[in-house]
């Protein structure tokens, strides 16, 4: 965090605290930010608990179907083939591997099936395989979700058809940071998408990532993007920078503390309030404490499962140990 004030603040300051609205101003998202810790996760708790069991946590697993050899830049990503990162290209999985590993997702406790491609966009051919895929984990009673990039309306269409929940599609961070970690699509691409997918009338995942050297100006800006759409995303996962090897941010990027990374989930909370906000990527390296403060601040879904696309998570085990130290449980 750049600086905070505890300075006493209008409490009018925010308006129409709970209220799913898409009119926020930076200045009210910066606002939110330079809150006191304990009034931020007041009000955030508070917010949570209007519209939620703050005792539930949703879970996800996330499986990449595809992995590797991705024409993007994303600079955080080790799936780029821009990158020296040691990760083997490989083609997609084929639905029968797939379905077991969602089977084995339920079994463990999951109640969504995420599954993501390194693709800039999928060709309509790759869609067949996709959407039976689909089919497949709703068959199994999961929830399903996918992440496979930029899509055509027909694409989304096609998904839909096949029983598609939820579309995974990042905006990532702030319009005026992202230039600096992707260049090889605009930010206007990932809005037609998120736009594309929404008059589909499939649910919207999106979110960003923390700690990739952005300024507590790009944190404010990215939330406000999110919390602006017209429609607020169902599912909002916060990202905290995993650094891998060989990709652009394995070091120099300053981080992220980690009560800054509560404050970001706590934001998104009294932001969105209506949406799931998911505790992502960079679990594995929270201390129990960080993971049950973001809990607290109103993160109500989390990835559970030994991998997330191609980088370590907390193992299952230590998940549900946390969460029964919690008394709180998943579903
Ligand atoms: S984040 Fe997605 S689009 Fe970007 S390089 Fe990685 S796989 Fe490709």
């Amino acid at each position: 965090m750049d600086s905070i004030t505890n300075d006493c603040i209008p409490a009018e300051a925010v308006h129409s605290p709970g209220v799913a609205r898409s009119d926020w101003t930076r200045d009210e998202i910066h606002y939110l930010f330079r809150l006191s810790f304990p009034e931020l996760l007041f009000q955030a708790q508070s917010i949570h608990r209007m519209r939620f069991d703050p005792a539930r946590v949703q879970v996800s697993t996330l499986l990449s179907i595809k992995t590797g050899g991705c024409p993007e830049d994303c600079a955080y990503c080790p799936q780029s083939a821009a990158y020296e990162t040691g990760l083997k290209a490989e083609k997609m999985m084929d639905v029968a591997a797939v379905l077991a590993e969602a089977s084995a997702a339920k079994a463990a406790g999951a109640s969504r099936f995420c599954m993501g491609a390194a693709w800039r966009a999928p060709k309509d051919r790759d869609l067949d395989a996709v959407c039976a895929m689909v089919e497949g984990v709703k068959a199994l009673g999961l929830e399903s979700c996918v992440t496979l990039g930029m899509l055509t309306a027909p694409q989304a269409g096609r998904l839909k058809e096949a029983g598609l929940d939820y579309y995974n599609h990042n905006l990532d961070t702030s319009p005026e940071f992202y230039g600096d970690i992707i260049t090889t699509r605009t930010y206007q691409d990932r809005l037609d998408t998120l736009e594309t997918v929404r008059d589909a009338g499939i649910n919207v995942c999106c979110g960003g990532i923390v700690g990739m050297g952005e300024s507590l100006e790009d944190r404010v800006g990215m939330i406000h993007a999110l919390a602006t759409l017209p429609t607020h995303p169902e599912s909002v996962p916060i990202n905290m920078l995993v650094r891998v090897e060989g990709t652009p941010l394995a070091d120099g990027a300053a981080g992220i503390d980690a009560l800054d990374f509560v404050r970001t989930i706590a934001v998104a909370r009294i932001a969105m309030p209506a949406s799931m906000v998911r505790l992502s990527a960079g679990r594995e390296k929270m201390s129990d404490e960080t993971q049950a403060l973001c809990l607290l601040a109103g993160a109500n879904s989390i990835f559970y499962g030994p991998k997330l696309l191609t980088t370590a998570n907390p193992a299952q085990d230590r998940d549900m140990a946390l969460l029964k130290r919690l008394g709180m449980t998943a579903r």
